[in-house]
């Protein structure tokens, strides 16, 4: 039979309880049972954990890259052999369903296996020199311990990304993983622990978020941040990298747009659109959002998109059938009640859904909801939750302006038939990503990031490795 553990600290290899002995729960979201409870860090905790990582890099930098990339192999492999265990927890802990948990398990192996894979190409350069005997190189070498903090939407997906850039190029890591989801990214890190990275390499942490980032970003073990939640956490620990001089790299909220021309495929749109508007309850930094229709398809997009969410089943992500599971914590139900009873205030149409689900567990009907106007709370702050807002426009440029007015520049989608609205569109949407007519986003290959208030770096792709780099520059004359 499957069971949710306790959650232990992981300090220089060692699974352990938290110094002071405290602890804090963990609760199922379908059914507000508490399932297990986490070991909660204080500061005597963070130090140790701060020594072995200074210890654990000194060890992984001198590691060469093919050795690096071969532990990083056999953690993915193990991953993919625990896929079961792993996706029970993740669901337990997050709600959602189990296919989609088993899918993100598999994805975070297939995450480890490209940056093993890029690990052994961290070239630097040659730099041709003005002067006979002297030669010239620009070489890469690690940052140092990196700090990362991840939240509970995707327990695994948000860690690995960060664990395996690092790990590639030969940085040690502390991570802050979600207290809310704490098992799954453990099993996560086990995986490594288990594959033979040398103790204090990877180190694993819960407590009180803030207190934590506070006293890592400030620490001079610490040498780079990495970061993913809401932008006003983002802008503070931001603040706090450029205080304390600490590389960093914020993948933040987004308000994503998803602009659907009158020559679009409709029938393709809705099925894509869908799909990702209610993937993890809409609790996606990248899920659509504002969707923006042209008026000669506007009445039909509408019409199939809400037959779409209709045919959503929610529940115990644990239940076979079931398409969606509750909101992550209890926390985020009052925040869509308060943006639906705002947005219909002020004139907004309700197509479908738009209430919690019974009064147990935290379950939320997927919405739809039409005709919201611009000052409405749901067109400026990330619903983050199961509501797809759908409004008109007339032509091209109104799509244009109303996509890029929010700070936001997350992800962004369109769906046209036009190759010329298609170029267009790659130019002039503010956003860190742009998928037209597919969902082509997230793939560990890709870059992955925002622009404006949405972030910076990016963590997937190339530069997702370089940004665990630094460059040094080396001249030497014969
Ligand atoms: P929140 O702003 O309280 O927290 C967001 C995340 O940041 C959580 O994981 C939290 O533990 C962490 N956090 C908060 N304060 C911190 C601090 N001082 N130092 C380090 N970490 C800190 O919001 P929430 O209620 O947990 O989530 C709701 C909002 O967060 C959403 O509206 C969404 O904008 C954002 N969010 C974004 C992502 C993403 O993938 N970009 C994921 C989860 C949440």
């Amino acid at each position: 039979m499957q069971t949710y553990p306790d959650v232990k600290l992981l300090i220089n290899g060692e699974w352990r309880d938290a110094i002071g002995g405290e602890t804090l729960p963990v609760i199922d979201p379908a059914t507000e049972e508490v399932i297990g409870k986490i070991a909660h860090a204080r500061k005597a905790d963070l130090d140790l954990a701060l020594e072995a990582a200074d210890k654990g890099f000194k060890v992984w930098r001198d590691t060469s890259p093919f050795e690096r990339s071969k532990l990083m192999r056999k953690a993915a492999d193990l991953l993919r052999a625990r896929v079961d265990d792993i996706a029970y927890m993740m669901t337990r802990e997050q709600g959602k369903p189990l296919a989609q948990s088993k899918m993100e398990v598999m994805g975070a192996a297939d995450t480890i296996d490209w940056f093993a894979e890029e690990a052994r190409r961290t070239y630097g350069q040659i730099i041709p020199a003005r002067f006979t005997g002297v030669s010239q190189m620009a070489i890469k070498l690690p940052v140092g311990p990196v700090a990362a903090f991840t939240p509970w939407n995707f327990p695994l997906n948000q860690v690995v990304r960060k664990l395996s850039a690092a790990l590639a190029t030969g940085c040690s890591i502390i991570v802050k993983a979600p207290e809310e989801t704490p098992a799954s990214p453990a099993e996560l890190i086990r995986a490594f622990v288990d594959a033979g990275v040398p103790a204090g390499v990877v180190n694993l942490v819960y407590g009180i978020p803030a207190e934590i980032s506070e006293y890592l970003i400030a620490h001079p073990v610490i040498r780079k941040i990495s970061f993913t939640g809401s932008t006003p956490v983002g802008k503070h620990l931001a603040a706090l990298a450029g205080k304390y001089m600490k590389r960093a790299t914020m993948e933040l909220g987004g308000h994503a747009p998803v602009m659907i021309f009158d020559d679009a495929d409709l029938e393709k749109a809705i099925e894509v659109t869908a799909a990702a508007k209610f993937r993890n309850a809409g609790q996606v930094c990248v899920a659509p959002t504002r969707f923006l229709v042209q008026e000669g398809i506007a009445d039909r997009f509408t019409q199939g998109f809400v037959k779409a969410t209709q045919a959503i089943k929610v529940g115990n992500g644990l239940e076979d059938g079931v398409t969606m599971g509750p909101l992550a914590n209890e926390r985020r139900i009052p925040v869509m009640e308060d943006m639906i009873h705002d947005a219909v205030a002020k004139g907004a149409e309700v197509k479908t859904g738009g209430k919690r689900i019974g009064n147990k567990g935290y379950f939320f009907e997927p919405t739809v909801i039409a005709d919201v106007p611009t000052s409405a709370k749901m067109m400026n702050e990330e619903p983050f939750g199961p509501l797809a807002i759908i409004n008109r426009f007339s032509h091209y440029e109104e799509a244009i302006e109303e996509a890029n007015r929010l700070p936001f520049g997350l992800a962004s989608y369109a769906f046209t038939g036009s190759v010329k609205t298609a170029h267009a569109l790659g130019r002039q949407v503010e956003a860190g990503m742009l998928t037209i007519n597919h969902n082509g986003l997230a793939l560990p290959e890709v870059p992955f990031g925002g622009i404006k208030d949405s972030g910076y770096g990016t963590e997937g792709g190339s530069e997702a490795v370089e940004a665990y780099l630094e460059t040094k520059y080396v001249t030497q004359m014969n």
